[in-house]
């Protein structure tokens, strides 16, 4: 929802700040504060945004400490194109099926049909493994590791949502292929402990890992694992990202084939995986307020932003040299600090603007706080005002941003924790869910049962879905019944609404 121009008159006549208020109109909140924090720009190509620095940086973060963490994997970087030809997309029938409706189509160049339409990737299964099957020939050409990061086209229909499900976006995908099921196994778990790391580490926003109903897993693969990320206040569950097993699916639709030790042909084993600029958009809708964005310290590309606050005959340029000289220490000290000099806003207008951009920790300097050598520190997260002694600076200001990291992440789990509802019975079910919950419950682990659950609780607010079976069981107890079918349960499983 972009949103009018109605909206850009109440900005003007305000100034700052925020028109619609989290808890009131989540949807126009979420709007509004990734564009007011400066993070999306609207495009006039519904579903496409322009992400501007403030949320580039966000992603440059995490792609440095994934990138760096796959290395460490041997996987290696590479770029395949862009487009795919009809004939290769086709190739795997399930996962065409999955994808079709989204595959966007070059049917003209200037004024003349193509002869055939070259789709825009969805995703690259297609379009690299044609060149697994050239490069894979013995043993020794695997394991086969790579990685490239892109932008992918899927043409959406449903609801577009900057970062959250957006037409085209920006992501990496992993794609490997070994001479064993149980080396691909270990791969799925290690990358999606990298992703829960990303998503609890830096962003601060909890998730569940787990594993995809047959429903739900990626098209063509055996079977898909998943972080899972929840929103409270829409009470839906969110895919954070995901990392599959396609078993041997596409290695055989794709002829990568190998010669074993034992000079027998075999069909080598093959993940994929995928993390996306969404994770940009959990993150503020966990974390953001009334007043903006609200940056975990250790993505925001400004963490300490130091404000100069002059008063009337006050020594001015004494404070401007204060607040040089504190971002000075502080960058030599890597912490990512930033001043605002600007002489044509008041103090006050800047505490809003950064509160709005939602960086960690902010410093005011006055001449209370050059004459007792201090400088005043405010949180972002909870808005508590701190004094520091210049001498002890760089240590306090390491640690209040630790501070806020850890903060922020217990404050949402807490959030999150208190929406999950664990139940038993069909009526608990549907009470949960018209309560917005995270329903975690025994599943008998059928196909049919869920897509009949999804045909019951059709309706306005959309259906509701398995969202994962956590890979950590609770003990299913003897004699335990699934909540739907009445069958024997299998496992257990959340459900709820989704993104
Ligand atoms: P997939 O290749 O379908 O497994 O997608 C990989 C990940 O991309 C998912 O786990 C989602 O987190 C994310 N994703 C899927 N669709 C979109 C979209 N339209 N916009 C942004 N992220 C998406």
């Amino acid at each position: 929802k972009a949103g009018g121009g109605k909206k850009k008159e109440v900005k003007k006549e305000t100034g700052l700040g925020l028109s619609y208020k989290k808890d009131d109109n989540f949807g126009e909140w979420y709007s509004e504060v990734v564009v007011n924090g400066e993070m999306i720009e609207y495009y006039d190509i519904s579903g496409c945004y322009i992400m501007r620095p403030w949320a580039i940086s966000i992603w440059e973060t995490m792609q440095k400490f994934f990138d760096a963490e796959i290395k460490k994997m041997k996987i290696q970087n590479c770029y395949f194109p862009l487009f795919v030809s009809p004939t290769v997309l086709q190739k795997e029938k399930d996962h065409i099926e999955g994808f079709a409706p989204e595959v966007a189509w070059v049917t003209k160049s200037g004024e003349s049909d193509l002869e055939v339409p070259i789709a825009i990737r969805p995703t690259s299964e297609t379009v690299m493994y044609p060149y697994f099957s050239k490069w894979i020939r013995g043993h020794r050409d695997l394991p086969l590791k790579l990685n490239q990061w892109c932008n992918v086209v899927r043409w959406e229909f449903s609801n577009p949502t900057p970062f959250i499900r957006s037409r085209e976006f920006l992501w990496q995908e992993g794609h490997t292929a070994f001479a064993t099921k149980s080396e691909a196994d270990d791969e799925v778990l290690q990358i999606l402990e990298l992703y829960r790391r990303i998503y609890e580490e830096f962003l601060a926003v909890p998730v569940i890992k787990g594993k995809k109903s047959e429903l739900e897993k990626f098209a063509g693969g055996l079977y898909t694992t998943t972080v899972e990320a929840f929103i409270p206040n829409t009470g839906r569950g969110i895919q954070g990202a995901t990392s599959h097993c396609l078993g041997q699916n596409f290695s055989k639709m794709f002829e990568i084939i190998f010669e074993n030790e034992k000079g027998e042909k075999a069909m080598a084993w093959q993940n994929s995986w995928a993390y996306t600029t969404r994770t940009i958009g959990v993150m503020v809708m966990v974390h953001g307020d009334d007043k903006g964005l609200m940056l975990p310290p250790k993505v925001a590309s400004v963490q300490v932003i130091v404000i100069p606050v002059p008063y009337k005959d006050a020594d001015t340029q004494g404070i401007f040299d204060a607040c040089t000289a504190t971002v000075e220490k502080l960058c030599e000290a890597g912490i990512r600090a930033n001043s605002d000099f600007r002489d044509n806003y008041s103090p006050g207008w800047k505490y809003s603007h950064w509160e709005m951009k939602g960086v960690p920790l902010r410093i005011e300097i006055g001449p209370k706080d050059l004459a007792n050598d201090q400088v005043r520190a405010v949180r972002r997260d909870n808005g508590a005002k701190i004094d520091l002694p210049r001498g002890s600076l760089v240590e306090r200001v390491k640690e209040l941003l630790e501070e806020v990291q850890e903060s922020l992440f217990v404050a949402a789990k807490q959030r999150r924790d208190a929406c999950i509802q664990i139940v038993k019975t069909w009526d608990e079910f549907v009470e949960a869910l018209g309560q917005r919950k995270m329903i975690l419950a025994p599943w008998c682990d059928e196909e049919e049962v869920e897509k009949d659950v999804k045909a019951r609780t059709k309706g306005e607010m959309g259906a509701a879905k398995t969202l994962c079976s956590p890979l950590e069981q609770p003990e299913v107890p003897e004699g335990t019944l699934c909540f739907a079918s009445g069958k024997p349960a299998k496992k257990w499983t959340y459900w709820g609404r989704s993104y």
